[in-house]
Formats: structure tokens, C-alpha cells, sequence
């Protein structure tokens, strides 16, 4: 209960019913990508109707309704953010509440095929770091991953963040026997561009085609053990707010960040939700039961009330943890949406 004391009632925090605050809210603006990442989708994949999606002045009054409760951090995510139409839109206007100071961050994750054309104007409107997915620096494999990513267009994105001011994370995931014998040039390459580095494990989430998780898992633990035969790490408190733990690598003096929800359970300081582009609310990742705001949200365009209660009963019911596994017993995905429909 010690977190619940540390946030002070007059910012209306939302708690959770295992003393969690909850001061985080993801939001996957679109589920649509203009890649299709071997670990996250199939090839074909069918899309939600756009006449579904909340328009994104409704997406910005549900972000505003949870920085009305509390949530000091929003990350817009996908699908890919940024080719979501108008999108920049959304994050002028919602820019308001860090010149309020309602907001400590709002940042996105994105594969950073659209960075060149937007990386100014992102600086303009407050967003002070991006976290960039990126998984190997060969290009042929970055084609064999994405399967329609363009590698160039990806680096000319880094670069104009980089001159924008942005300050990048670099997302990488691991995948056995794909990318596990990179790692080395992945952290010497982060060392000099200045980039932050944070691994993933590959998460059991929606139907990939013929490929199985069991054969990409590669437990960030055993990742750890072969990094350290070479680069000295030490590890650090520090913390983004979100799921990583972090190492300095002394040779290069940045941080590794390692997102481990396979191997070591990272609920327990979970301070997260994760909004659909359809108003759905996603209390965990890694289970089914979900709240729909849009509801609330188009029953009473005038007045906030019921839909500020309809957050707090979502709220009321966050689940402790997933219940992610894989095995060569369970074929089927933990749960069956995919990372891009609540974005990681
Ligand atoms: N399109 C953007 C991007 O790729 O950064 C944002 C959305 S993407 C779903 C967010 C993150 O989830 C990316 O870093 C991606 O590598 C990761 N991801 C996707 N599917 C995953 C899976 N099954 N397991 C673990 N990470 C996954
Ligand atoms: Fe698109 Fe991101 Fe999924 Fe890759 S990981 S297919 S870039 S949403």
C-alpha cells in the first residue's frame, strides 16, 4: 500500500485494487501498420473498419479524462502512430496538458517509418523522447522481419529525430537465432548514435501465420548471461515508468534496458492501462476482460461525469498479472488480440 500513500489524493489518483496507482495510459491510435513484423502480425491481415475508430477528438477527450484522474504519462502507439491520418492533430492538442503541467510526458513508440516527416514537429509540441523499434541494423534482415519495412527510410527517421533533439530508445526484440547474434553490434551501434537500448522478450499475443513463438522466444535472462561475457554491466534504479530494468554498460556508457514479462514477472508495480483506438480499456496485456468507454464517452458528449465513473470501475477491476506462457503444449496465443490492437 506504500505507493497509494505516496501519490497525494488531491491529483484523484486512480488506485487500483492491489494498491496500484495507476498514472499510465497507452494508447494504440490505430491498429493499422505500414509493417508487418514477423513476431506481431500475419501477412494478411484484416483491419477494424475505420467507421469503428473513435475520432481523435474522441480520442482526446478519453486522454484527457484520464489525466482529469491522475495519469501523468500518456505513450500514443499501435499499430504505427504515425500514419494514422491527422495524427498530429491529436498530439498539438493533447500537448495542452504539459504546458498545464497535468502531464509529465506524452511520447509515442514507433517503428520510424514516418520520423523524417515528423520528428520537428513532435519536438514542437513537448514530446522529448520516442522509443523506436528497430530489431537488427542488417538490412536485408529488417526486410525479413518487417516483411514491408523500408530500412533507409527507418534510418533517415533516426537521424531527424536525432537532429530534432529527440532523445531515442531503440526497441529491439529478441528472437532466437534471428537477431541473438547481433546483440553486440546493436549495443556498440546504440553507444555511438546516443541511443538508449532496451530488449524485449517475444509475448504470446494474436495469431502470427505459420510461424510459432515457441521457435522466436529467446528468455532475455539467457540474452543477459551472453552479454555480460563482454560488456561490463551494472544495474541501475533507474526507471522510465515503465516495465524495463535497466543496466549502464560501461563501455559505452548508455543504458540496456531489459522487458522481461516471460521469465520474471513484472506485474507487481504495474502502473499501466492500455486504450484501444476503439475505446476499448485493457487493464492488463496479458488477459481478455476489458472495459468499452466509447459507450460512456458518445452517451454524454456534455458532460464527463459518467465516463469519469465508467474509468473508475475499470479501474476497480485490474487483474493482478497475466498468465503469458509458452510451451510446446499450449499452440494458441495467451490472448488472442494482437500487440498492435492495445500496442505493448
Ligand atoms: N508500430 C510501433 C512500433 O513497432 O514501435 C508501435 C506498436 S508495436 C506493437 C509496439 C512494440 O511491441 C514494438 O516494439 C514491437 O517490437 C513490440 N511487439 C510487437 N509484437 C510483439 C510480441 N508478440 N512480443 C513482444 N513484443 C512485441
Ligand atoms: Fe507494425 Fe509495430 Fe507490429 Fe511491426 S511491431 S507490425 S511496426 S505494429
Amino acid at each position: 500500500m506504500g505507493g497509494m500513500l505516496a501519490v497525494s489524493a488531491q491529483e484523484a489518483p486512480l488506485i487500483d485494487p492491489f494498491g496500484r496507482a495507476i498514472t499510465y495510459l497507452r494508447v494504440s491510435v490505430t491498429d493499422r501498420c505500414d509493417f508487418r513484423c514477423v513476431y506481431c502480425m500475419a501477412e494478411n491481415m484484416t483491419f477494424l473498419p475505420k467507421a469503428e475508430l473513435l475520432t481523435l477528438e474522441e480520442l482526446d477527450r478519453l486522454c484527457s479524462a484520464f489525466v482529469r484522474q491522475g495519469v501523468r504519462k500518456l505513450r500514443l502507439t499501435g499499430g504505427e502512430p504515425l500514419v494514422r491520418r491527422n495524427i498530429m492533430w491529436l498530439i498539438e492538442s493533447l500537448s495542452r496538458h504539459l504546458k498545464t503541467g497535468a502531464l509529465d510526458e506524452l511520447t509515442l513508440t514507433t517503428n520510424g517509418s514516418q520520423l523524417a516527416r515528423f520528428a520537428d514537429k513532435l519536438a514542437e509540441y513537448g514530446v522529448k523522447r520516442i522509443n523506436v523499434s528497430l530489431d537488427t541494423l542488417d538490412p536485408d534482415k529488417f526486410v525479413e522481419l518487417t516483411r514491408w519495412g523500408k530500412f533507409d527510410k527507418v534510418m533517415d527517421g533516426l537521424a531527424a529525430a536525432k537532429s530534432a533533439g529527440l532523445a531515442i530508445k531503440i526497441n529491439a526484440v529478441a528472437l532466437r537465432g534471428v537477431n541473438d547474434d547481433e546483440t553486440d553490434r546493436l549495443i556498440a551501434w546504440c553507444g555511438r548514435e546516443g541511443y538508449d537500448l532496451t530488449f524485449i522478450e517475444v509475448m504470446p499475443m494474436g495469431d502470427i501465420g505459420g510461424e510459432t513463438r515457441v521457435d522466436q522466444y529467446l528468455p532475455l535472462s539467457v540474452l543477459r548471461a551472453d552479454i555480460e561475457k563482454r560488456w561490463t554491466l551494472t544495474d541501475l534504479d533507474y526507471s522510465t515508468g515503465g516495465p524495463a530494468r535497466y543496466v549502464r554498460v560501461a563501455e559505452t556508457g548508455r543504458r540496456i534496458g531489459f522487458i522481461t514479462p516471460m521469465t520474471h514477472n513484472f506485474c507487481e508495480s504495474c502502473n499501466r492501462v492500455r486504450l484501444t483506438c476503439t475505446g476499448t480499456l485493457y487493464m492488463c496485456l496479458g488477459q481478455e476482460d476489458a472495459a468499452d468507454l466509447r459507450a460512456p464517452l458518445r452517451a454524454s458528449p456534455d458532460d464527463d461525469r459518467p465516463l469519469d465513473a465508467a474509468i473508475a470501475e475499470a479501474i476497480g477491476r485490474k487483474p493482478k498479472g497475466h498468465d503469458f506462457v509458452i510451451d510446446r503444449r499450449r499452440r494458441q496465443p495467451a490472448v488472442g488480440r494482437h500487440m498492435s490492437v492495445t500496442g505493448g
